[in-house]
């Protein structure tokens, strides 16, 4: 991997709180897999959270 600051996140969905786990770096704008909420937007690095985080993970 080029970019070494990047990690995977577990994120809960303020809308039904639904967990998953998703890439800090995304590419494209990640959804929660249940309701369709934008959870995290691409900038070109690490992504703009737009909920909350619960974890992360190394
Ligand atoms: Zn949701």
């Amino acid at each position: 991997m080029s970019d070494r600051g990047s990690k995977f996140i577990r994120v809960k969905c303020q809308d039904c709180e639904n967990e998953q786990v998703v890439f800090d770096h995304p590419s494209t704008v990640v959804k929660c897999i249940v309701c369709g909420r934008t959870l995290l937007l691409p900038s070109g690095g690490r992504g703009i959270l737009k909920t909350q985080v619960v974890e992360v993970l190394e």
